[in-house]
């Protein structure tokens, strides 16, 4: 379905990071990443609320109510990305790092917010903290660590670099369908690359994961997640661009990522931290690009019913439910009309910025 008229014009107006207009292809072009995707795939309602009209829950307070997962995971990552920037430093010292700077960046996040938490207790507040990164840079030293570095927290999206789908796309089809999965918009992927690195064989990505707890094998939360695979793709998108060393050129091919997941609390047996890989084909990899285009096809059927006024689907098997817990949005949505509705929002929530992947680094549980 082509976008009507009004949509085009009301995308051009909204201004959001993940949405806007090519005059000079006279086409829609969709920016997403792996969050969108997902929270648009769990209940399209909440998506409208959260990356179109960009509210968040308050605090008694007045402030935007805090996350402690995501606020730990984004936390986590600075500390990761300078590590990895410094660590084969020869003035590289365990205390500043482990210390002074996290203690820094506990205090710049304002981390004491949440020392009522559950898992912050149990991890032991900053001096917790600090003693993880401490076990870390330990178990992952200089001269332990096996990957060598080519890049860290390197953003794609916003340049049209990993391309999902283009007009005229008719490439691969993973179904064996007689016809091709076509979309009237262009789409790209957004995000960001924690770490690219070289692990003796293949160029990969390497993405960090805070966890509460490894219960099981800790890799079958993220076996068939989309977020990994994306990753995979876009490191796939982007290989030919990057200045590698020569040596490196027969490696430009990426199939694998490794996950470097660390856990918040002390396992009862082995350590808090594992590096794990999973390993995509092609024919995953042409399926995640298939499976992508059609969520955005439904975005833009809700879309043309947003703009008009219309109400959006709502999935209310998420309502209590929302990534473990209940929805952010479940007060305005037992409301009586769109009125009260509007003023549950208005008392309840704030309006800020819409989430934008390429500035944004944090990683949630
Ligand atoms: S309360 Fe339920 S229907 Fe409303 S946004 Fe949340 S998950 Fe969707």
């Amino acid at each position: 379905m082509t976008p009507s008229p009004q949509l085009i014009s009301w995308a051009q107006q909204a201004e959001l990071p993940w949405l806007r207009f090519s005059p000079t292809t006279g086409r829609l072009e969709f920016i997403v990443d792996n969050t969108i995707l997902s929270d648009y795939r769990g209940c399209p309602a909440h998506f409208v609320l959260t990356y179109i009209e960009g509210w968040r829950r308050k605090r008694i307070s007045g402030d935007v109510s805090r996350e402690w997962a995501l606020d730990f995971g984004t936390l986590f990552h600075r500390m990761m990305e300078h590590y990895y920037r410094h660590f084969k430093d020869e003035d590289f010292k365990l205390e500043d790092f482990a210390i002074k700077t996290a203690f820094a960046e506990w205090q710049k996040m304002e981390m004491d917010v949440h020392l009522g938490h559950k898992e912050c207790q149990a991890m032991g507040g900053y001096p917790g903290f600090a003693g993880m990164l401490c076990q870390y840079a330990n178990q992952f030293k200089a001269e332990n660590e096996r990957i060598k570095v080519l890049a860290t927290e390197v953003a794609f999206g916003k340049a049209g670099d990993v391309p999902i789908y283009r007009d005229g796309d008719t490439t691969g089809n993973y179904y064996s369908l007689p016809y091709f999965v076509e979309c009237p918009a262009d789409i790209y992927l957004s995000g960001r690359l924690d770490i690219i690195a070289d692990d003796g064989y293949h160029i990969l990505p390497v993405d960090h994961k805070t966890m509460g707890s490894f219960r099981g094998d800790p890799l079958n939360r993220f076996i068939v997640d989309d977020g990994p695979t994306g990753y995979i793709f876009a490191l796939n998108a982007i290989l030919g661009s990057l200045a590698l060393p020569e040596e490196l050129i027969l490696k430009r091919e990426c199939n694998q990522i490794q996950m470097n997941l660390i856990c918040k609390s002390v396992p009862k047996e082995g350590s808090r931290f594992k590096r794990l890989p999973i390993r995509k084909s092609t024919a995953q990899l042409e399926a995640y690009r298939l499976r992508t285009i059609q969520t955005v096809n439904h975005m833009l059927s809700d879309l043309e019913l947003y703009v008009r006024g219309i109400g959006i689907p709502r999935d209310t098997s998420k309502c209590n439910n929302w990534y473990f817990k209940e929805c952010a949005f479940l007060d305005v949505h037992r409301q009586m009309d769109a009125d009260a509705e509007a003023a549950t929002l208005k008392n309840g929530f704030i309006q800020l910025p819409i989430w934008n992947t390429e500035a944004v680094a944090g990683v949630e549980d």
